[in-house]
């Protein structure tokens, strides 16, 4: 049966003064979707989550967007003057103090023990679970990934897969993962889209669903290596 239908997009078109950077883009994504989107460095990634998130309204065409939505960006943007516990349930309300909440959270991305760390003594993939805690913590049914393994090491890049691959498993959120790597959206999504130079998009490769779909079948690796 499908799935309900959290995103859906027709006709949405966004301009930054003359400039048309999203030209009549249609796009839709079920709940327990992983959609990947590839393009080239300013073909408008960025701004087509930014809209999603809610974060720009200031559009022409439909923008429908059902649920919570979560997003991670490529910097994790933590407050240095919170330990983790408090960046993970940050912005929560009344539940900004809840420590067990955070906690399972982070236990989820592997953390556990980090609680109380400060963000500066995190490397760059913790700082990026951190950030996953934080955008997990909300029970998003759309989960918004922009270039969020960008500026990691490859071994990092590899286990962040695997991690997010399992919390999507997990939660099952719609994922709209943004990506410069042709690779990674391959390996991790169901749909692949590609935002074109004149801000359409321009493709969809649906993946066949028969295809290995854990890491581990791509590569042999024993599991616990990559934690
Ligand atoms: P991508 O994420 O694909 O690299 P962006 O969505 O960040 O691209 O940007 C798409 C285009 O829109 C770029 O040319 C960028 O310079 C422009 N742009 C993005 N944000 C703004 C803004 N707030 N004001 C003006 N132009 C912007
Ligand atoms: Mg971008």
């Amino acid at each position: 049966m499908a799935r309900e239908l959290i995103v859906d997009v027709a006709g949405l078109t966004k301009r930054f003064g003359p400039r048309e950077v999203l030209s009549g883009v249609d796009l839709s994504i079920r709940r327990g979707e992983f959609v990947a989107l590839l393009g080239r460095s300013g073909s408008g990634k960025s701004t087509l989550l930014k809209i999603l998130a809610g974060l720009d309204t200031d559009v022409h065409g439909q923008v429908r967007v059902d649920g919570t939505v979560s997003v991670a960006f490529q910097q994790p943007r933590l407050l240095p003057w919170r330990r983790v516990w408090r960046n993970v349930v940050l912005g929560l309300g009344e539940r900004s103090r809840d420590r067990a909440l955070a906690e399972r959270a982070l236990a989820e991305v592997r953390l556990a023990g980090h609680a109380d760390a400060w963000p500066r003594t995190l490397s760059g993939g913790e700082a990026q679970r951190v950030s996953l805690a934080r955008a997990l913590v909300r029970e998003p049914g759309l989960l918004l990934l922009d270039e969020p393994f960008g500026a990691l090491d490859a071994l990092t890049r590899l286990a962040m897969h695997r991690l997010v691959e399992d919390l999507w498993r997990e939660h099952e959120p719609g994922v709209l993962l943004v990506t410069h790597d042709v690779d990674e959206a391959l390996l991790l999504a169901d749909r692949v889209l590609v935002l074109g130079e004149q801000g359409r998009l321009i493709s969809e490769y649906p993946l066949a669903p028969a295809r290995p779909r854990r890491l581990q079948d791509h590569f042999g690796v024993r599991a616990d290596i990559l934690d």
